[in-house]
């Protein structure tokens, strides 16, 4: 990369309070990227108007400025970017797009009838029905208008690899994994891995570390940078998630308890050992973050998918 400071970023969506996995996310990616003296941005992933709240958004700021984990420049908010990510697709993503009609009703008949033909066997048909299907380009010749129905984009049907700081050596095949997935719905709602690869290029982030329930979307944002012709994304890092004791994955879903930032020495004193880091001494949470930055060391985590919260 032609960058001399390496960028990292926080990108989170407000449908909710910070929970403990997504506070550990962003210590996680602060700490490391400090650690590399670079820089790190905080980017609101406001795109999906229905689940994300300006009151969420707000108090994750409030909660990250209370624990010390300050951002470099802007905020960012993708709500504000739209046309940007509608500029892209009409112009160099453009090839890469189709209009599509298909809804959900019309692909399970799709679905049913060709588990229908091919096992003659209701029960199966009903099985297949039951896992989710990629999208069977059903439209891709249909010449539809791109703005007055859904837009899917054509994802590469080869293995992509990549190699991740955590998790190793990564293959996947964005078209087995995910199809032509909708990048723009019918009402304009922006498909977040799309916005979030166009902005990951445009802010000029060089270092991702995020959760591993991304991981699925890596090989789709290589491809995506790649055909809006965006710098490539220099080390990936996909973090393990954290899990309740009986091994729940923490997420918004199962309503995962918001953290309380009373105590935010404390927080960030579990959030580092949950992360696996030496311990830090006891103090402002700044001069913690201090220490824990010097510390920094991605090794415990190598390998792992999940990562225990402590019974109690
Ligand atoms: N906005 C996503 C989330 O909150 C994170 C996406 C990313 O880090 O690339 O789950």
């Amino acid at each position: 990369s032609l960058s001399a400071c390496p960028i990292g970023r926080f990108a989170p969506s407000p449908t909710g309070e910070l929970h403990l996995g997504s506070l550990t996310t962003a210590l996680a990616s602060y700490c490391h990227i400090k650690s590399l003296g670079g820089n790190w941005l905080l980017r609101i992933e406001d795109t999906d108007t229905e689940r994300c709240d300006r009151q969420f958004s707000e108090q994750i700021l409030i909660d990250l400025e209370t624990l010390s984990l300050h951002w470099d420049g802007d905020v960012v908010y993708q709500s504000e970017r739209i046309d940007i990510y509608n500029e892209y697709l009409s112009s160099i993503l453009a090839p890469l797009t189709y209009g599509c009609l298909c809804s959900r009703k019309s692909l399970e008949r799709y679905w049913e009838r060709k588990a229908i033909i091919e096992s003659h066997n209701l029960q199966n048909a009903t099985q297949k029905l039951l896992n989710r299907q990629r999208y069977p380009r059903c439209c891709i010749e249909a010449n539809l208008a791109k703005d007055r129905y859904k837009l899917r984009l054509q994802l590469p049907d080869y293995l992509i690899g990549f190699q991740d700081g955590i998790q190793g050596l990564q293959w996947d095949n964005p078209q087995q994994t995910l199809g032509d997935m909708v990048v723009r719905r019918q009402d304009g709602m922006i498909n977040y891995i799309l916005a979030a690869s166009l902005d990951d290029g445009l802010q000029g982030v060089t270092h991702i570390m995020r959760g591993l329930d991304i991981l699925p979307m890596t090989t789709a944002q290589i491809s995506i940078m790649q055909a809006a012709r965006l710098p490539a994304i220099d080390q990936w890092y996909h973090l393990p998630l954290i899990c309740n004791p009986d091994g729940q994955k923490l997420s918004k879903q199962n309503l995962a308890q918001p953290i309380d930032t009373r105590k935010p020495s404390q927080l960030i004193a579990m959030a580092l050992q949950l992360l696996q880091q030496p311990a830090v001494d006891m103090d402002t949470p700044a001069r913690m973050l201090k220490q824990a930055i010097t510390q920094w060391d991605n090794t415990p985590l190598q390998g792992k998918d999940t990562l225990n919260t402590p019974t109690h």
